[in-house]
């Protein structure tokens, strides 16, 4: 019982004996969570934390919300499983697809969705239709997907290999071949001396358009992005840089397909994340707060225009679209979703991420006072903080010292669920439920974390 936690724990746990995202094996301890309620959780002790990091950026509305619980209750008394395959619909599967697509960004609103359980899957999915569509089309070869570093995706071997973070490619011979990667847009990493925020977009969309063309056009499918890198370190586009990288996709046949497995349904104070960064995605895969995390459930939407070329293209060889999971459309995952979105417009959630967005990012952005801060950014309510050795020149810790490992271990002892990502950051992405009082205390705490780590530093 011990291995599949431990490995699951290699990526996303951050715990005082686990070195963040390095992907270093893990020893002592794990914190072992039994209960949440609201914007807490409690270990098995009775600690009680503030869950700022939403458990993996998913759980929206929170912990034991009762409406959530008796949707997948009654679901499951009324019809606890049935699957879409071979002339079979489950119709809490098509009501949550109508739902989802009448949410969804303009450009696909006539678009379909395609149900999974996991992030992982909704971009794998992506692949298979992109490969599938492109083949109908006349072009077979038209395979490769262009992502970024830094890009977090999932991590079964499609999305695993588009993903592009060091410790999700070591030692399993990942990226696969048809994967290749680009720049990633943090202007504050990667920006150079005198380099205006214009003159990085233009560098990354001339680096772009190189990759396409030392491929050749008609072998690349898709360019993958995040509207904001997530696990990659809360990276936020620079002005410009969606629109920047659309067009040079448009010029060359290259589909855009936007992963809003963080940032769908509300995140940004925006419903989708494409919205707040001027992405048009073509395709677009969402995940995690679709069920607030209650159960698992993934939803590849993808564009009209592909759907019908493959819906005729099937017609015509009288064969089938041979993708689908046992549980796609799983009815309890859809009868959650379902109540899920009711509650978010009910309760108008958008709004009040709108009207909480100020204070969580003048509270953020309040920390780059602090010595260890060299950048804090974020959006609506999801932000990071880098933490530097020398503020002036950007110079980071050295590794060993594992310093965002020690704020996600300071702020634990004062009773606050942070996560470390790669490069001495620390992000914050707490429920969309929290109030101001919940949003000053988690930063007054990460503060206080950060102050312990300094000082633990000194010494
Ligand atoms: N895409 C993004 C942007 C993610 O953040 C994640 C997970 O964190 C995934 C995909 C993969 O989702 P899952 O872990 O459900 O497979």
């Amino acid at each position: 019982p011990a291995l599949r936690p431990a490995l699951r724990g290699m990526r996303h746990l951050t715990t005082s004996t686990q070195t963040s995202e390095s992907g270093s094996l893990l020893t002592g301890q794990p914190l072992r969570i039994v209960a949440g309620k609201g914007a807490m959780v409690y270990d098995d002790a009775g600690k009680e934390y503030i869950e700022a990091m939403a458990g993996l950026w998913c759980t929206a509305l929170g912990w034991g919300h009762e409406e959530l619980v008796e949707a997948a209750a009654s679901q499951m008394r009324n019809l606890s499983y049935y699957h879409c395959f071979a002339g079979r619909q489950v119709p809490i599967a098509e009501e949550l697809a109508d739902k989802i697509i009448s949410l969804a960004p303009e450009n696909l609103k006539g678009g379909k969705v395609f149900f999974g359980m996991s992030g992982s899957d909704a971009n794998d999915t992506q692949v298979r239709v992109l490969w599938h569509y492109n083949t109908i089309r006349g072009l077979p070869q038209k395979k490769k997907i262009i992502a970024r570093a830094g890009g977090y995706h999932g991590v079964t071997l499609a999305s695993g290999s588009i993903t592009a973070l060091p410790h999700v490619h070591a030692q399993m011979g990942l990226p696969l071949d048809f994967v290749r990667h680009v720049s990633c847009p943090s202007f504050y990493r990667y920006g150079r001396d005198g380099e205006s925020e214009a003159d990085f977009v233009r560098r990354l969309a001339a680096e772009l358009e190189e990759a396409i063309l030392k491929e050749g056009p008609d072998q690349v499918a898709a360019f993958f992005a995040e509207p904001l890198q997530g696990a990659g370190g809360v990276i936020l586009p620079p002005a410009g840089y969606f629109p920047a990288m659309r067009e040079v996709c448009e010029r060359y046949d290259v589909l855009v397909v936007g992963d809003e497995v963080i940032t769908g349904f509300g995140r940004t104070g925006q419903m989708w994340g494409c919205t707040a960064f001027q992405q048009k995605a073509d395709f677009l895969s969402c995940a995690k707060q679709l069920t607030s995390g209650y159960v698992p459930l993934s939803a590849a939407i993808i564009p009209r225009f592909a759907y019908e070329a493959i819906e005729a293209s099937t017609e015509r060889r009288g064969g089938v679209f041979g993708h689908g999971y046992t549980y796609t459309g799983h009815p309890v995952s859809c009868a959650v979703a379902l109540k899920m979105l009711e509650i978010f417009e009910r309760d108008q959630l958008l709004e009040k991420v709108t009207q909480l967005a100020p204070l969580f990012q003048q509270r953020l952005l309040g920390l780059s006072a602090h010595p260890l801060v060299g950048n804090a950014r974020g959006i609506g309510l999801i932000g990071a903080v880098e933490l530097v050795k020398e503020k002036e020149t950007k110079q980071p810790y050295d590794a060993s010292r594992a310093v965002a490992a020690k704020v996600v271990q300071f702020a634990l002892e004062r009773g606050l669920i942070v996560r470390a990502l790669p490069h001495d950051v620390v992000s914050i992405c707490p429920p969309l439920i929290v109030s101001a009082a919940d949003v000053n205390e988690i930063f007054d705490r990460l503060e206080g974390a950060l102050s312990d780590a300094l000082a633990a530093l000194e010494s």
